[in-house]
């Protein structure tokens, strides 16, 4: 059905565990930096050490693929995309059995222990965080897809290729730049300081984010180019990169906003943005800039880059171009109503003094 012989189809599943462990060995091997996180509840009152190089091995790993230095070809992992989809399931709940039988049961039920985890955080040799390498190899995987899927697109209709197509993979090299240029920021977001690793965090990071996130590329870069008029070329593809790069200043000036806050909290944001709050008098939140205009701008931010790169495809009736962007949406309409009651529980009287003075959950004046 896949048109694969079987050596193919067992590389092909074969390959996720093979980056695994090229990425492993680039993370341990590459120079890094060591830095604090943020305040973990399992660790008390003592802060968490990282050892972080994303950066280094992404480039690195970028660099090794599209020289062909591996020997696969350049769109080897559009070609094996199911069965790689296949072996990185299989490869989470390797994982997972490893990473959720080294800690002791708790009071929970069973399946909860296996889909949530039990530790919440795992650390090698003060080498490798597991969290964070888990975020290397989702990132570095899927930028890796996307530069294979337009690979395969050109390999298929040369000059008259979707330009779209490598716009849209271009939006995924810059959106996983960008995570591993502010790799650090990361340690103050929900997954590392409140998630435990259990196989939803394992098989998100392993299937999830490298393999279903590209699925626009899986159901388009097979296609020719879409019958667009070439004199609305700067409409269509002028107003999908507009509208990714409003959402990437949205999300990541909202988060670095919130990181800067978090360690200097006297500091004006870029030299703009006063650090205004609201405040018990013990804890404060704050509540101008992007925090001001809706309580999740980053998430909306990132709903609108999904948006961005779902029109440079070009394909405006396929639904393989939309599944990101729907799937996003409703994620992030969930995630912020999961935060929403941790700061809640966690802030009380002053949570709904914020609620008050920022009314709008992700869309300022709409929602
Ligand atoms: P946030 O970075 O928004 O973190 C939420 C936490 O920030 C809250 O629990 C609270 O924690 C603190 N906080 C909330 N409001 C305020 C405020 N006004 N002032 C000060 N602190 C506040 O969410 P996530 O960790 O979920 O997301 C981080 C980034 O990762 C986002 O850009 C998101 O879009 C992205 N992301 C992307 C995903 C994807 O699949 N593409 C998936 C998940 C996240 P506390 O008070 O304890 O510090």
């Amino acid at each position: 059905m896949s048109g694969l012989t079987t050596t193919q189809a067992i590389a092909g599943f074969l390959t996720p565990a093979a980056i695994f462990a090229i990425l492993l060995a680039l993370h341990v091997m590459l120079p890094a930096y060591r830095v604090e996180g943020y305040a973990h509840r399992n660790l008390g009152a003592s802060l968490p050490q990282y050892r972080l190089n994303g950066l280094a091995v992404f480039l690195c790993a970028l660099l090794v693929w599209s020289l062909g230095l591996t020997t696969a070809p350049l769109d080897w992992l559009w070609v094996v995309k199911w069965h790689a989809i296949a072996g990185a399931t299989a490869l989470s709940a390797v994982l997972t059995v490893w990473i959720v039988l080294r800690a002791p049961a708790d009071g929970r039920g069973n399946l909860i222990q296996w889909l949530e985890g039990r530790s919440y955080n795992v650390q090698f040799g003060g080498h490798v965080d597991v969290k964070m390498f888990m975020y290397i190899f989702g990132g570095v995987y899927l930028a890796l897809n996307a530069v294979s899927s337009a690979a395969y697109h050109f390999g298929q209709y040369g000059a008259a290729s979707n330009v779209g197509l490598f716009l849209h993979s271009a939006m995924w090299v810059w959106f996983i730049a960008d995570y591993f240029v502010f790799e650090r920021v990361q340690l103050f977001t929900f997954d590392i300081f409140e998630e435990r690793l259990g196989f939803k965090l394992i098989a998100g990071c392993i299937v999830v984010y490298p393999l279903l996130y590209p699925v626009a590329l899986w159901g388009t870069a097979g296609l020719p180019a879409p019958d667009i008029d070439p004199s609305l070329n700067v409409v269509w593809l002028g107003g999908s990169a507009a509208v990714f790069l409003i959402g990437w200043m949205i999300s990541r000036g909202a988060n670095f906003q919130k990181y800067i806050y978090k360690r200097a909290p006297e500091q004006t944001f870029l030299g703009l943005i006063e650090p205004v709050t609201v405040t018990d008098g013990k804890r404060n939140l704050l509540c101008s800039g992007f925090w001001g205009a809706s309580r999740h701008m980053n998430y909306f931010g990132e709903i609108l880059e999904a948006l961005g790169m779902a029109i440079a495809l070009g394909h405006f009736t396929n639904f393989w171009a939309w599944i990101y962007f729907i799937y996003l949406t409703v994620f992030f309409i969930s995630r912020e109503r999961i935060d929403e009651r941790r700061c809640a529980a966690k802030y009380g009287e002053l949570w709904t003094r914020y609620r008050e003075k920022v009314p709008y959950r992700l869309v300022p004046g709409v929602y």
